[in-house]
């Protein structure tokens, strides 16, 4: 699905169940904040449960493409990063995470912060 949305909202809720982050696949459990992108795409709806990790790094990566190009499709983001390792900033790292079913969230999410250079919001 690469076309924009003709309608969309998006939402940062706690999940009430267990949900598969459409990036990354790791699970959602519940309780964890995550994103939940409802869009209507071609006439269809369509919903798109993203980990706040993912989110975050498609956010920086959309932040970085060029001005006209469409938003990154919901799914592509580690082909993207496979694609265009030597355009995207950080490319590889971003890869390893999204790889990487070893690490936790929190472990994640302190790499994460660490190359966006932010300070992690839980602290
Ligand atoms: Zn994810």
């Amino acid at each position: 699905m690469s076309d924009l949305p003709e309608a969309f909202q998006v939402e940062y809720p706690h999940a009430r169940k267990t949900h598969c982050c459409y990036e990354c696949a790791r699970q959602i459990l519940p309780g964890c904040k995550h994103q939940k992108y409802s869009g209507i795409w071609d006439g269809e709806p369509a919903r798109f449960r993203t980990c706040i990790l993912c989110a975050t790094i498609r956010d920086a990566v959309n932040k970085l493409l060029p001005r006209g190009e469409d938003p990154l499709a919901f799914g592509e983001l580690g082909q993207y990063l496979r694609d265009c390792h030597s355009d995207v900033p950080h490319a590889k790292e971003w890869l390893a995470l999204l790889q990487d079913k070893q690490l936790s969230f929190e472990e994640q999410g302190r790499h994460v912060w660490a190359v966006l250079d932010l300070t992690d919001p839980k602290k």
